[in-house]
């Protein structure tokens, strides 16, 4: 019987599924067990639409369904603990199994947080996470760099440090690196983060470490919870899961690459904030980049830490309606609340209609106020620093009133 803390590689005897997934299928094996046996009323995964740079956020409920809804998409850049707090009411009335990359995972706690998705209702399944490039950065990069017809891509990987596609005619694979130095390449917010392998997901699943005949065949599972144990025994005792110990020479060469992973982030993150410069210069360059803003309000719309009914921003008497662009408090309010808690997920920047490195600046004041505070978002369900504001009279208050705004320091 596997318990939290065990480390083993697993696939499934599910053929259909196995075909089709990213290495061997335990993950969508094990949501079929759960959708079959009612663990779970629906799982929120991701599935290929029009082609490879369309990842379709997909809620199924027929276990029959989740066979195309294996495989990784990493152009896959959504945002999924947004759309289960918007769309799935939080999982307040159903119970959900979901996918998650390590910022899906950082941004459902940050949601539980603040009471906006029931953790006890959702199931989380890991994956690893190397990063995830734009849709648009691909098909460019492919086009440019590869030299190859995007449009006749139709598999994608990224394997050994290099992004690999699949093409009518052939294959080719480039160096991430060098495709990075050129500004192609994963996401920027991906290259500064850390949270590589989903640990605070009920199971972490990846195909670091797994080696021999098994390397491409079956996933690497760290079983991070009872509830997480619990699916994965489940699903092995149905027959649907196989699984063995994972190799001590794997778990050591997978231990190797997280730790290589994380020292990349570093090194993207001094790059990163370095370019920023530090006091007066920062602040210069964030009023100059914000003040392209349009004040579309998509980085609210999309950011995990953003949740009120009655958005300070919208308030006339701290941003003026109708000024475009907004005065610098638009940008300021946003900081003051967000920072904290900022998972990095990158969607505020990579939705913005201005291209503002929105997630950049957010990223960089969250890790200053690490520094200071010790909190780290997104990994535990420990409050954040602004919630050492007057908590219970802010609760008292949004009761009386309905308002649902964090700050009402100008009554
Ligand atoms: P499958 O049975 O094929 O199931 C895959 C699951 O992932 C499905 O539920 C699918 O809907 C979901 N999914 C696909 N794309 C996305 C997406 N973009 N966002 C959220 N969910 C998605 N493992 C590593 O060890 N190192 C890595 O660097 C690494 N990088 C990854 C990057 C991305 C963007 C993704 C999605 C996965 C990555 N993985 C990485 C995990 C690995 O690719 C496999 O997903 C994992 O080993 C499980 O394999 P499987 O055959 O059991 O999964
Ligand atoms: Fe993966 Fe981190 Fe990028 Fe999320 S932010 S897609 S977890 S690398
Ligand atoms: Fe994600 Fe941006 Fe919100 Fe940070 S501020 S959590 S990067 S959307
Ligand atoms: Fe986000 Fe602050 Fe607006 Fe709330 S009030 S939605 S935290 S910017
Ligand atoms: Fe302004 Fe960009 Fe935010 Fe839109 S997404 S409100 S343009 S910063």
């Amino acid at each position: 019987m596997a318990k939290k803390g065990d480390l083993l590689y697993a696939w499934t005897t599910d053929k259909g599924i196995a075909e089709k997934a990213e290495l061997g299928g335990a993950v969508t094996g094990m949501w079929k067990y759960a959708l079959e046996k009612k663990m779970v009323d629906a799982v929120l995964v991701v599935a290929k639409g029009q082609d490879i740079y369309d990842a379709v956020p997909t809620l199924i409920t027929d276990p029959n369904e989740l066979t195309r809804t294996a495989g990784s998409l990493h152009c896959g850049t959504m945002l999924l603990s947004k759309i289960l707090k918007k769309y799935l009411q939080g999982s307040e009335t159903m119970k959900i199994g979901v996918t998650v990359k390590g910022c899906d995972a950082m941004g459902l706690y940050e949601l539980a947080k603040r009471q906006q998705v029931n953790l006890d209702n959702i199931i989380m399944i890991g994956v690893n996470c190397g990063g995830s490039v734009s849709p648009i950065v691909a098909r460019k990069m492919i086009q440019e760099k590869f030299e190859v017809d995007p449009d006749t891509v139709h598999k994608e990987e990224i394997d050994k440090g290099q992004f690999i596609i699949e093409y009518e005619g052939g294959h080719k694979g480039i160096s991430m690196d060098e495709l990075e130095e050129q500004g192609y390449g994963r996401r920027t917010n991906c290259r500064r983060c850390k949270m590589k392998v989903p640990r605070q997901a009920d199971l972490a699943c990846g195909n670091w470490g797994v080696i021999g005949d098994k390397a491409g065949k079956a996933t690497f599972v760290e079983v991070c919870s009872e509830k997480g144990a619990n699916l994965l025994n489940g699903a092995i005792k149905d027959g649907i899961i196989v699984s063995e110990p994972a190799q001590a020479k794997g778990i050591e060469i997978r231990a190797k690459v997280e730790g290589a992973m994380l020292k990349l982030g570093d090194k993207w993150r001094a790059r990163d904030f370095g370019s920023l410069g530090e006091g007066r210069a920062r602040l210069k360059k964030i009023v100059e980049e914000t003040s392209r803003c349009i004040k579309c309000y998509s980085c609210i719309e999309n950011c995990p830490i953003c949740y009120c009914v009655e958005c300070s921003t919208k308030k006339s008497y701290l941003v003026r309606p109708g000024e475009v662009p907004p005065n610098f408090m638009f940008h300021l309010i946003r900081f003051a609340h967000i920072a904290d808690s900022c998972v990095n997920c990158g969607q505020c920047e990579e939705l913005c209609a201005m291209d503002i490195p929105n997630s950049l600046f957010m990223h960089a004041q969250q890790v200053e106020l690490q520094k200071m505070f010790g909190h780290v978002p997104g990994v535990d369900m420990n409050l954040p620093v602004l919630a050492l504001v007057d908590e219970r009279e802010e609760r008292d208050r949004l009761s009386a009133t309905g308002s649902d705004q964090i700050f009402d320091i100008f009554r």
